[in-house]
């Protein structure tokens, strides 16, 4: 079975889990831009999406796995001067390799991110581009309630996929137009905890990923998740849905 994993951060791992994922099944990955270093300069943010773009892309691609990268300006990433990362992040759209502005977000919701969200949302929205939405783990319903009434007055809700859902803030998500993703990884969400979800909500909205980085990790929890939903009767289509048709649509690979 083909798999998507939608949301990893590929310069945090060995690459001995690039090989890992491809013999489980996952032929496609999505690296988001994230938080990996202080970053003291807006150089450094652009050295790091230069990183994903060359380095993590080859690394993957010699273990058989085909990476895509979101660049953004991750909460915890904001550098002095972050207009210049922004100018930067609309020139490299242009590449091919890049399927979305990401992951963005609020991870404490001061009004330094709230500006950086909002000009990022209006940049994807002006060039209908997706963007892939942090929510924290920290105040998560109350940070997630302002991030939505951002997102709803600054983009197209279509164009966004809201990361990290779990059973807190489903319900104030689910009857928008988002996509919405699920993050199996030991301090986010089991597999178990993730059916349970499908199962109530079914699997139309919904896209798998691991979001492996340097925090616990598993960089097989899709192949586990999808395995699980075997063990528990759901029809291929609803499995195939969450792990690769839905991410596959939304992103266009
Ligand atoms: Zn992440």
């Amino acid at each position: 079975m083909n798999m998507i994993d939608a949301h990893i951060h590929a310069d945090t791992r060995p690459y001995e889990d690039f090989e890992k994922m491809v013999i489980s099944g996952i032929d496609t990955a999505i690296t988001c831009a994230h938080d990996p270093l202080r970053m003291s300069k807006s150089e450094v943010v652009l050295d790091h999406f230069h990183r994903l773009l060359n380095n993590e892309v080859k690394r993957a691609k010699s273990n058989g796995l085909n990476l895509f990268v979101a660049l953004g300006i991750h909460p915890r990433s904001i550098s002095p001067n972050p207009e210049l990362v922004i100018q930067k992040i609309s020139d490299l759209l242009e590449n091919d390799l890049i399927l979305a502005i990401g992951e963005i977000g609020l991870e404490t919701a001061s009004s330094a991110e709230k500006n950086i969200l909002i000009e990022q949302l209006q940049l994807a929205d002006d060039l209908n581009r997706k963007v892939i939405i942090h929510t924290p783990r920290t105040n998560k319903k109350e940070v997630t309630q302002i991030t939505k009434q951002i997102i709803l007055e600054n983009i197209d809700p279509s164009l966004v996929l809201v990361e990290h859902i779990n059973k807190e803030i489903v319900d104030d998500l689910i009857e928008h137009e988002f996509t919405m993703g699920l993050t199996i990884q030991p301090l986010k969400m089991s597999p178990k905890e993730a059916i349970d979800l499908l199962k109530e909500y079914g699997t139309e909205k919904f896209i798998l990923n691991s979001d492996m980085s340097s925090s616990p990790s598993d960089p097989l929890s899709v192949p586990k998740t999808v395995h699980q939903m075997i063990l528990s009767d759901f029809e291929k289509e609803d499995i195939d849905a969450v792990s690769r048709k839905n991410a596959s649509e939304f992103f266009n690979i």
